[in-house]
């Protein structure tokens, strides 16, 4: 049976490319995405969440608006991303692809209630997915503190432990939104009770720039969508507005990072991956704010206290043909 996806995003460019891949995935069902701040907005990021469905004819699937700011601003004024996030994402997050909007709204029931209520009604078989900044699981651990840990896997795309961050030299983007929701999940108590109902067989999963920048979408690719169809023609240019920003910033890697669509093809490829079964910590003061540590793991308790597997590793050619693939079937399934 396929494994039950919740998507949590921040709708820009590589989370739309992470859409897809479930989508295209026999092994896996998309079953809601709850959308937060980050690239966007967080009323973007639910208008381009609802689209880009729209786009792939996926109607029926669940929106829920989340979280509209970081958990430690003083003044709740909703979250907008500096013009650096822009140009790489597009002024709406998608890049210059102009997409109808949908004919529907979002759902009524908040991220954090709809992501605690499916952890509680599927249990195992539901695999969480997040790829913004991880504030609606932590508004959603602190309405629930032990929902989350009802589900079968989780993967977080976000962190970089050896390799350096994007956003400063040490911090990556989707943590340094929000250090402090990234510490209560990361490193929060829901993870020795989650580590206690998998006797630790199916440990959380951080996926930093550590893989992620090694896992590449070549131009190639994306001018091969351009020839499939309709809808692959608007992925192309979805991409190929990320590759340009790529271009611009990295200018040695041959194409864009896929970041995104590989934290959701570790849920079906686990082995794409590997790294220690560690406890993790963010850094929330000073020069160094949002780093992401990997604690000793030395420690016989290590196993059933905090520990996550911090990806350090990826057979990054196998995961790019994966996800590609993935991608492939999915606009195989579109006009
Ligand atoms: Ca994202």
């Amino acid at each position: 049976m396929a494994t039950k996806v919740l998507l949590d995003l921040d709708t820009g460019i590589d989370d739309a490319l992470a859409i897809c891949y479930v989508l295209g995935s026999p092994d896996l069902e998309l079953i809601g995405v709850t959308a937060t701040f980050g690239n966007v907005s967080q009323t973007q990021s639910v208008s381009n969440a609802l689209s880009v469905l729209h786009l792939l004819g996926r109607d029926d699937i669940p929106v829920y608006p989340g979280a509209c700011y970081p958990l430690g601003w003083e003044t709740p004024t909703p979250f907008e991303p500096p013009p650096a996030v822009k140009a790489i994402h597009g002024p709406r997050g998608l890049g210059e692809l102009a997409l109808l909007p949908s004919p529907r709204p979002a759902e009524k029931l908040s991220a954090p209630k709809a992501i605690n209520h499916l952890c509680r009604s599927l249990g195992h078989s539901l695999a969480i997915v997040a790829t913004g900044p991880l504030t609606n699981l932590a508004l959603a651990l602190d309405q629930d503190p032990e929902a989350l840990s009802y589900a079968g896997a989780i993967s977080c795309m976000g962190g970089s432990f050896l390799a350096p961050g994007n956003v400063t030299p040490y911090a990556e983007s989707n943590i340094i939104n929000d250090p402090e929701a990234a510490s209560q999940v990361l490193s929060g108590p829901w993870i020795a009770t989650w580590n206690q109902h998998h006797e630790c067989t199916q440990v959380p999963k951080v996926i930093g720039l550590d893989v992620t920048m090694k896992t590449i979408l070549t131009r190639q690719q994306t001018s091969r969508w351009s020839q499939l169809n309709q809808t692959g023609r608007r992925l192309a240019i979805l991409a190929d507005f990320y590759i340009d920003a790529y271009q611009r910033n990295n200018p040695t890697m041959d194409g864009c990072a896929l970041h995104d669509p590989l934290a959701v093809a570790v849920i079906d490829h686990p082995q794409l991956v590997d790294g220690p079964i560690a406890p993790v910590s963010v850094i929330l003061n000073g020069p160094e704010r949002a780093r992401t540590l990997i604690e000793d793991s030395d420690s016989s308790v290590a196993l059933t206290d905090k520990s996550l597997q911090v990806a350090l590793e990826v057979d990054s050619q196998k995961a790019a043909l994966t996800i590609i693939d993935a991608i492939n079937h999915c606009l195989l399934q579109c006009n």
